[in-house]
């Protein structure tokens, strides 16, 4: 390993993004490597509770995220063809008891106000890992257009199809619970 261990996350989603600038603010060398060719506004509302505004308040955008998304009261879970509803649940209260309150907000834009605090040119895009390899001196990344990386730590945060995962530990097929969730889009 090098003095200075290169870090390398595979996927810019939320969770990779976040590990990258908590290493960056800790000092560390991190490359982002995502398959998409860019980052784009996909996706619709998503939710940050307290504990995840805390992680947000420390890498200082907390603010820029309550400016941009709403504060929830209630939600209401319906049953979708007689309204009935199967759960009520107070939001209120969340700022009183954790301190912070619980946002919604657009996925993209939340992914964009985390990516504006990333070091400039941390993330290299049109990079699919397709494999990883171990040899003397470092584990490399291999992607999709055959460029190979080397690096000392690998993250993966790939998502629910993570490749990372499967490299490690094998296909896992999906373990279905039994819970079904969709949702409505309204202007
Ligand atoms: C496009 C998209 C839209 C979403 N929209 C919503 C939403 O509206 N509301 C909601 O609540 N949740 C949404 N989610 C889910 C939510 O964002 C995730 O559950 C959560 O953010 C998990 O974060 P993550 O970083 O672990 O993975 P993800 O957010 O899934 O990010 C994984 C990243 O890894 C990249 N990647 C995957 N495989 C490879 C590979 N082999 N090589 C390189 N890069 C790879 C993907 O392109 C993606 O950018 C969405 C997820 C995605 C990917």
């Amino acid at each position: 390993m090098s003095a200075k261990p290169r870090i390398a996350v595979v996927g810019a989603g939320l969770g990779g993004v976040t590990a990258a600038i908590l290493l960056q603010q800790a000092g560390h060398d991190v490359v982002i490597y995502e398959q998409a060719p860019r980052l784009a506004r996909i996706g619709a509302g998503i939710g940050l509770g307290p504990n995840v505004g805390r992680v947000m308040k420390h890498i200082g955008v907390f603010d820029r995220m309550f400016d941009i998304g709403i504060v929830i009261e209630t939600s209401y879970s319906r049953v979708w063809d007689t309204g009935e509803i199967l759960l009520n649940r107070a939001e209120y209260d969340l700022a009183s008891r954790f301190g912070l309150p619980a946002l919604r907000m657009h996925r993209g834009d939340m992914l964009s106000v985390l990516a504006s605090r990333l070091q400039p040119g941390t993330i290299v895009f049109n990079k699919q890992l397709i494999d990883i390899g171990h040899r003397l001196g470092g584990t490399q990344l291999l992607f999709a257009d055959q460029h190979e990386v080397e690096a000392d730590i690998v993250i993966g945060a790939d998502g629910v199809n993570s490749k990372v995962r499967e490299i490690l530990l094998g296909v896992e097929p999906p373990i279905y619970t039994g819970f079904v969730a969709f949702r409505s889009i309204y202007p």
